[in-house]
């Protein structure tokens, strides 16, 4: 998958060189850059926002750089062109799947009080939240997407098991797990996880697994969000 952010930060998205995404990277699974949209300002002095027409608090982001950026990395339109806002649709399990059907995925980060409405207008394919509180810019939410939604590409995950049997993937939260040692600080691991009967364990976890679904996440069982 090829994933490029625009952003007007981009040396915050050095962390993604860590763990996983940063071995996804590494390995070719992922195509990642970040593209400093002040590159793109025509302004002689590189600004890339200004006072809201209206009036109002804070400063917007101006249309142009943006546009300018977005044609440059993305001439033909073949990414799938996201801007991260409050106002999108809240990510979910079901969304990360859906966008890591996606070759190619824009992220764009906004700033200060956003954007200049025009080029979401003319630009823009998909606003995604993430979640009910507004951050200071787009750079966090779109590293929350990318991590995401690359779990699900191909080959970036050791095994494919490893993300089927993650909360939400059934509806459901996952069951406690646990590893050596068989006692600590005086709480043993449940008898039936080391008895080898792979039968009971997968009838244990997801006994589990809807108890602790019943009593943290309620909504999830009656169908709600
Ligand atoms: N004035 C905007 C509003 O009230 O809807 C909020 C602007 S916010 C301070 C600056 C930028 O952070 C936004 O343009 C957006 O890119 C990003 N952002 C803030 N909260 C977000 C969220 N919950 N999900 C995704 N992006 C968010």
């Amino acid at each position: 998958m090829k994933i490029r952010v625009l952003t007007l930060f981009p040396q915050m998205f050095d962390c993604l060189n860590e763990s996983i995404i940063g071995r996804a990277i590494k390995s070719g699974k992922l195509d990642f850059a970040a593209v400093d949209i002040r590159a793109y300002s025509k302004d002689k002095h590189q600004k890339c926002d200004d006072t809201p027409y209206g009036g109002g608090a804070g400063m917007v982001m101006a249309a142009q750089p943006i546009y300018d950026c977005i044609n440059a990395v993305d001439p033909n339109h073949e990414y799938l062109r996201i801007y991260m806002s409050p106002k999108g649709e809240r990510l979910s399990d079901g969304l990360c799947r859906t966008l890591a059907k996606n070759n190619n995925i824009l992220l764009l980060c906004g700033h200060y009080e956003g954007v200049d409405q025009r080029v979401l207008d003319l630009c823009i394919d998909r606003e995604v939240s993430i979640g009910d509180y507004v951050l200071s810019g787009g750079e966090l939410a779109a590293m929350v997407v990318i991590d995401g939604v690359s779990r699900f590409v191909d080959g970036v995950l050791g095994s494919f098991d490893s993300h089927e049997d993650e909360s939400f993937s059934n509806g459901m939260l996952e069951y406690p797990q646990y590893t050596r040692p068989p006692e600590f600080m005086g709480l043993k691991v449940p008898e039936v996880l080391l008895n080898g009967n792979h039968k009971e364990i997968a009838s244990f976890r997801a006994q589990k697994s809807r108890e602790l679904t019943k009593r943290l996440r309620p909504d999830l069982l009656s169908g709600e969000e």
